[in-house]
């Protein structure tokens, strides 16, 4: 997954339709401390072997990355699920309403939501 770049404006929001492209492309997947120890409890593993096994340097080695696969799938994709769905990292859970990239969406098939139900939703960083 690409870093985090471009907060987006308030103005509009977008509603993921679930085609899994934003865990396939290369990038970290960051991760901090609470959420390692988090997903960790989550899967039923003890932190440290968490640590070894799914956790890697960032790119910029300034803090933790979720590994991914050769194909640079994220390691927690089965198919378009993300088997950590209910802890993902705030990272994921941001992406594209809290954040997004120069040409995302070329890559992410979310949908813009209308005027109307994007006045009633809450924006993710409110
Ligand atoms: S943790 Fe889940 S949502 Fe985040 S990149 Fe991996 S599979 Fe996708
Ligand atoms: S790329 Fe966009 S539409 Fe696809 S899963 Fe990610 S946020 Fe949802």
């Amino acid at each position: 997954m690409l870093d985090p770049t471009t907060i987006l404006p308030k103005s509009q929001r977008w509603q993921c339709q679930r085609c899994g492209n934003c865990c396939k492309w290369p990038g970290d997947v960051r991760v901090t401390d609470a959420e390692v120890r988090e997903i960790a409890a989550f899967v039923g593993m003890d932190e440290d072997k968490f640590l070894e096994k799914y956790v890697r340097l960032r790119t910029d080695r300034k803090g933790l990355s979720l590994i991914e696969k050769d194909n640079h799938e994220c390691i927690f994709l089965d198919g378009n699920n993300c088997l950590i769905n209910e802890v993902k990292p705030n990272q994921c859970r941001g992406f594209p309403n809290k954040w997004n990239f120069l040409g995302w969406r070329d890559h992410c098939e979310a949908v813009a939501m209308s005027n109307e139900s994007n006045e009633k939703a809450p924006h993710p960083s409110d």
